[in-house]
């Protein structure tokens, strides 16, 4: 007779929510050609990410059966868009459930999360739907999970699921290897040979994403001290949330979470070390990384051009709707050369471009970006000639060319540049620049600075604390008191 197979249900729900862009997230933005997806189409969704890992690794084990349940995949809006309305999350937690109790039973689930999303009149959605879950599963089974390290999570999630993944670098090298970890030992705790057992402890310190560049100490340190762990104890797993401070929730801050197999103790002395770490190195932690005003951090540039320490990126890391002129406007004030912007988010623009059947050669004058709210500033004029204008990823690519050598890139969402390949597919030579003007706080580090690319590497954002910005104190919080956090209040830890 067969071995029965083990089950395991697979859902998906992320989205890294900054809830002061005023566009909400929508039912619409999650459907689209794709998504949502089940069954095979799902377990295939992201094959170099979280669930590619966690389907490879699962099937390597005899007899685990694997079934995607209908689930949205990331909105269309990627991470430029503001709160998940209660009816997107209501409509796929809903679907969620019933095709859970429509495939029954299941020995396992597999939620592949992100932590930051934010719901209308859901506090904390991904234990909402962990919970949900665990209604619908009963006590017995086993719940994992898998979380990038700007989830904002507190104890509540694991009260309801057993196990939790996250990565540990930013840029998030080790996705994959998170999403294998949650199988193998998913399938380990179905088998009766993982027990899980974990600690959450929540340390009051918030900072902006930008500074949490894992390349660079304390950030750097913080990863290994979890991996030393790692090494030290067999089967014991160690996350750190860093929090994303722009999503105004509950939950807010860092934690650490580790899992452990059978051995509360021991979970508790390295939570307690974390943390501990953490809380010590606070005041470096905020001061790792340089961040510059957009006039200043523009004169630096044609100073580096000047002195040959080119390529110089230039990053608005505080741009969160991919509109913001800023730097744009001060590239041309300060009459940069042989500079590359991209992108400039500009959904009306690349419509009428589209509209237009624009192409090579075509002359532009249009004003671009801006307007999206405050934080972008006003549109820019800018004439020029289109060198080309290419659909891909579900929207249109312009690339203009203006001023001396200088190359705008229009695109119709927001674009984050994490490497110079994803340039070269529109048949751009970037090595040719000598400037390039990108929005991204620390993926791009990926493919421009990790590998020696860049010479000089400027961060900037706008004077005005806008939403994206480094003082987090600037920011019209509703859910979150910042006094009771590290720097901007004097909370006592441990309380
Ligand atoms: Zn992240």
């Amino acid at each position: 007779m067969n071995k029965p197979a083990i089950r395991i249900a697979v859902l998906h729900f992320a989205h890294e929510t900054v809830t002061f862009l005023n566009n909400d997230t929508t039912l619409a933005d999650f459907i689209y050609p794709g998504s949502p997806a089940s069954g095979e189409a799902l377990l295939r969704a992201y094959p170099k990410s979280y669930m590619g890992g966690f389907v490879k690794m699962a099937r390597e084990f005899d007899g685990v059966e694997l079934t995607g349940i209908e689930s949205p995949l990331w909105p269309k809006t990627g991470i430029g868009s503001g709160w998940v309305t209660e009816q997107a999350f209501e409509t796929f937690a809903g679907r969620m459930i019933a095709g859970i109790k429509a495939e029954a039973a299941f020995d396992g689930v597999y939620l592949c999360l992100h932590g930051a999303m934010a719901v209308r009149g859901v506090p904390r959605p991904e234990a909402e739907l962990a919970r949900r879950v665990r209604e619908a599963v009963g006590p017995k089974v086993f719940i994992a999970a898998t979380f990038d390290l700007h989830g904002n999570e507190d104890e509540a999630f694991l009260r309801y699921a057993d196990m939790a993944f996250a990565v540990k670098y930013f840029p998030h090298y080790d996705e994959y290897l998170q999403g294998e970890r949650a199988a193998r030992t998913l399938v380990r705790a179905i088998r009766g040979d993982y027990k899980p057992t974990h600690v959450t402890i929540r340390v009051p310190v918030i900072s902006p994403t930008v500074l949490q560049w894992t390349g660079a100490s304390p950030w750097m340190d913080l990863g290994q001290r979890a991996l030393v762990w790692e090494a030290r104890e067999p089967d014991t797993y160690v996350n750190i949330f860093f929090g994303f401070p722009f999503a105004d929730v509950p939950d807010v801050g860092m934690t650490v979470q580790v899992l452990t197999n059978g051995n509360p103790e021991l979970a508790e002395q390295v939570g307690r070390d974390l943390a501990a770490t953490i809380w010590r190195r606070r005041e470096a932690m905020l001061k790792s990384t340089k961040i510059h005003g957009i006039a200043e951090g523009v004169a630096l540039a044609k100073q580096a051009v000047a002195g040959g320490k080119t390529p110089v990126v230039l990053a608005d890391h505080s741009d969160r709707s991919g509109s913001a002129t800023w730097v744009l406007r001060e590239i041309i004030a300060q009459g940069l050369s042989n500079t590359l912007i991209a992108t400039i988010t500009d959904a009306k623009a690349t419509a009428k471009l589209k509209a237009m059947g624009a192409k090579e050669g075509d002359s532009f004058d249009m004003d671009v970006g801006g307007l999206a709210d405050e934080s972008a500033g006003s549109p820019v004029r800018i004439q020029g000639t289109i060198l080309r204008a290419v659909e891909g990823h579900g929207q249109l690519w312009a690339c203009v060319r203006f001023g001396q050598n200088n190359l705008l890139i229009l695109s119709t969402y927001l674009v984050q540049i994490m490497k110079r390949s994803s340039l070269k597919a529109l048949g751009l030579d970037i090595d040719s620049f000598d400037v390039i003007a990108i929005k991204s706080r620390v993926h791009f580090r990926r493919g421009f600075d990790d590998n020696g690319f860049a010479k000089t590497i400027l961060l900037v954002e706008p004077e005005q604390p806008f939403l994206g910005t480094t003082r987090l104190d600037g920011l019209p919080y509703e859910n979150v008191d910042l006094s009771k956090f590290y720097p901007y209040g004097d909370p006592v830890f441990p309380a």
